[in-house]
């Protein structure tokens, strides 16, 4: 089916490839003029290529999220290259294993600058602009099934995600007034480069195949399958669009039935 603009713009970093490009894709579709905002430019670019470029309403930019400066200059960008700003998607985040024993400063510090303050620094942007431009807006970020439950090796990062659901759940209430709700996507095991390094890291950690390291992350998927990536972009469509303007605060879990709340 041919797209049909709805007159939105989206920003979502780590757009340039895994959940986020297909994020990109799918609000691509569904009408946004999107900006694809990543560390990898050369990712990001051939994202937007492939959607057209600017002619077709995509656009790459560079955005290191842990930088406060940079963040706010992305979304300043957006707004001046598409002339509006409804939705931001943050997105990017890292996933290195981290034993509780081997953790040190330098880990908590590179992990929460990432997907934690990146997150802060995305909703502080995103609420600038909607103000300036007299309107309200969605903030949707990705938290994880694994900040719902504590996942074996993966303290940080866990310990990330629930931050980052506790941020957007007391945003979801501060920023109430001005029109902009705040959400969270939870995903499960996404077939993503992310979680291909994970799974190798856990093998290879106990001495055994990537297939092996796989299957750690597989068992107890009640839909028993692992997650594309259009599984969650179909739930970042939604949070994105009209039928959820009556949902705040919430992580929708999008986990194939790992987590029951
Ligand atoms: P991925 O590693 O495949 O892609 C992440 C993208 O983010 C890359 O393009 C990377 O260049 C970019 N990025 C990394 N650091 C950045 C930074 N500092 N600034 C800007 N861009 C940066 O990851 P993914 O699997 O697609 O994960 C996307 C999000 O979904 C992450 O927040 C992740 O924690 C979350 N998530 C993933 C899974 C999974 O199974 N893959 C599960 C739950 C949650």
């Amino acid at each position: 089916m041919a797209r049909t603009e709805n007159g939105k713009v989206a920003l979502v970093t780590g757009g340039g490839q895994g959940i986020g490009q297909a994020i990109v894709e799918r609000l691509h579709a569904d009408g946004f003029k999107v900006a694809i905002a990543d560390l990898n430019t050369d990712a990001a670019g051939k994202v937007a290529d492939g959607l057209g470029g600017k002619d077709g309403g995509a656009t790459a930019l560079r955005v290191d999220v842990a930088d406060r400066d940079d963040v706010f200059a992305a979304v300043d960008r957006t707004v001046s290259e598409f002339g509006g700003f409804d939705v931001i998607v943050n997105n990017a985040g890292i996933a290195p294993q981290t034993p509780i024993e081997d953790i040190t400063p330098e880990g908590v510090e590179k992990l929460f600058s990432i997907n934690f303050n990146g997150v802060v620094w995305g909703i502080q942007a995103a609420t600038k602009a909607f103000r300036e431009l007299g309107h309200g807006g969605k903030i949707i970020s990705a938290a994880s099934q694994a900040g719902h439950v504590g996942n074996p090796g993966i303290a940080l990062y866990s310990a990330t995600k629930f931050a980052v659901r506790g941020l957007s759940q007391t945003a979801a209430r501060d920023l109430a007034k001005y029109g902009i709700t705040v959400n969270t996507y939870a995903p499960g095991i996404v077939r993503t480069p992310l979680m291909e390094n994970l799974a190798k890291q856990t093998a290879e950690a106990a001495g055994e195949p990537e297939e092996w390291g796989w299957r750690q992350f597989t068992q107890g998927i009640t839909l028993e399958r692992l997650s594309d990536p259009e599984d969650v972009a179909g739930v970042v469509s939604f949070l994105s669009g009209p039928d959820s303007d009556y949902i705040t605060g919430q992580s929708i879990l999008v986990d194939g039935g790992m987590v029951f709340n």
